[in-house]
C-alpha cells in the first residue's frame, strides 16, 4: 500500500469501526450537512465490518442510486445473516451508499442532486454526494482485495440481469473479472468499455489495480422475485469464488432460496451503436421484450405522438444484430431518450 493509495478517511467520517479489531461491527459513514432538514447535523451512512482472521478483504456496495433495489436488500440481508464465523478475511457492506437518494427513492441525491456513481475520488469536506465519494474511494477502496457495486436499471430501465463488467484495466485483472462473471452465472454478462464512466466506483477500482465487478440486476424501481433470487445465489458463489466466505455458502446466503438450477453466463457487449435513441417525444410503445434477440433494421420500438390524431407513431429499429438488453420503462418520452439497447453476442467469449 503506498502512501498515495493509503485510506485517509478520519475517524471524523467513520463511527464505530475500529479497523484493528475482528468481529462484527455495525457502524455508519458520517456525511456533514447542514440545511433545513438536517441542521449541520450528519447524514449516517450505514456500514457493516464481518472479519475474522486472514484472508481477502471484500467491499460491496448497493444503493449508490436510490431507485435500485435488488442490491440493497441483498447487502442487508448478508449484514443480518453473516456471522464471523462464515468468514476468513474481511467483509465491508455499505447497503445505501447515497443515503440520501435511498431514503427519497431516487437516482440522484435531493440534497445535492449528486450522481455518486460521478463523483469518486471524492471530496472530504465538498456535498454531501461528494462526501461519500470521499469515504468509500479513499476511505474504504484502498483496504480492498475485491470490489462489487450492485446496481439495477432503476425506475428509468430494466436490465437483462447481467454481471456488468468494464473491460480492462490490464490483462491480469480482466481474466479475473471473466471467472468472477463465470461463478456468479447471472443470466448475462454486459461487457462494456474501459474506464465506460468517468466518476463511477468501477473506474475507480480499476485505476487503483482492484478487482472491480459490478452489476445491473433487473430495474424498473422495483424488486422482481427471479432476478433476486438468482443474483442471491450468484453473490453466494462469487463471495465463495473469492476466498472471503467459509463452506457452503447457499446454506448461509439462500437459506430460503430454492434450489435454482444455474446455468451458464450469455456475453453480450454493448457497441457505439447499441442505443437506439428516438428523435421526437410522445408514448413509447417497446417492440422487444428483454433478452430478445433482435436483427438489425428490425423495429424495437415506436413512439405514438400526442397531439396529432393522423399520424401514425414513429418507428425505430435495431442498429446492430444483438440481444435487447436494456429498455426503458417510463412510457412518456422526449428527443433524446434512449428506448432500447441491443448488445450484440460477444464473439470472443462464450460459455
Ligand atoms: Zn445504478
Amino acid at each position: 500500500m503506498t502512501a498515495a493509495t493509503a485510506p485517509v478517511a478520519t475517524d471524523l467520517q467513520l463511527a464505530g469501526i475500529d479497523w484493528s479489531r475482528s468481529g462484527l461491527q455495525l457502524g455508519y459513514g458520517r456525511v456533514r450537512h447542514s440545511d433545513n432538514v438536517y441542521d449541520g447535523s450528519v447524514i449516517p451512512i450505514p456500514i457493516a465490518v464481518i472479519s475474522s482472521g486472514d484472508g481477502p478483504t471484500v467491499l460491496l456496495v448497493a444503493g449508490t442510486h436510490g431507485d435500485e433495489y435488488e442490491g440493497q436488500i441483498l447487502l442487508h440481508e448478508l449484514a443480518r445473516t453473516l456471522t464471523p464465523d462464515h468468514v476468513r478475511g474481511t467483509l465491508i457492506l455499505v447497503p445505501s451508499a447515497n443515503h440520501a437518494a435511498v431514503s427519497a427513492g431516487t437516482r440522484v441525491s435531493p440534497i445535492d442532486n449528486g450522481n455518486l456513481n460521478r463523483s469518486y475520488p471524492g471530496e472530504p469536506d465538498g456535498s454531501p454526494t461528494g462526501q461519500v465519494a470521499h469515504l468509500i474511494g479513499r476511505g474504504l477502496l484502498p483496504r480492498v482485495d475485491v470490489v462489487i457495486d450492485l446496481h439495477s436499471g432503476g425506475s428509468n430501465s430494466t436490465y437483462v440481469s447481467c454481471m456488468f463488467l468494464y473491460r480492462g484495466p490490464t490483462p491480469a485483472l480482466w481474466t479475473r473479472k471473466v471467472a468472477a462473471a463465470r461463478a456468479m452465472a447471472l443470466p448475462y454478462t454486459l461487457v462494456v468499455p474501459p474506464r465506460l464512466e468517468p466518476g463511477s466506483l468501477s473506474t475507480a477500482g480499476d485505476d487503483a489495480g482492484i478487482l472491480t465487478l459490478s452489476t445491473e440486476l433487473g430495474g424498473g424501481g422495483t424488486v422482481d422475485r427471479s432476478v433476486l433470487g438468482r443474483a442471491r445465489t450468484g453473490l453466494a458463489a462469487l463471495l465463495a469464488g473469492t476466498g472471503v466466505l467459509y463452506s457452503d455458502p447457499a446454506k448461509v446466503l439462500a437459506h430460503q432460496e430454492p434450489e435454482r438450477v444455474r446455468s451458464q453466463t450469455v456475453w453480450i457487449e454493448l457497441v457505439d451503436d447499441s442505443a437506439v435513441t428516438t428523435n421526437v417525444g410522445g408514448l413509447f410503445e417497446p417492440l422487444v421484450d428483454l433478452g430478445q434477440f433482435v436483427r438489425a433494421g428490425e423495429p424495437v420500438g415506436k413512439v405514438h405522438f400526442l397531439d396529432e390524431l393522423d399520424r401514425p407513431p414513429r418507428e425505430f429499429a435495431a442498429a446492430v444484430d444483438g440481444v435487447a438488453a436494456i429498455i426503458r420503462r417510463p412510457t412518456l418520452v422526449r428527443p433524446g431518450c434512449h428506448l432500447v439497447h441491443v448488445a450484440p453476442l460477444l464473439a470472443d467469449i462464450q460459455d
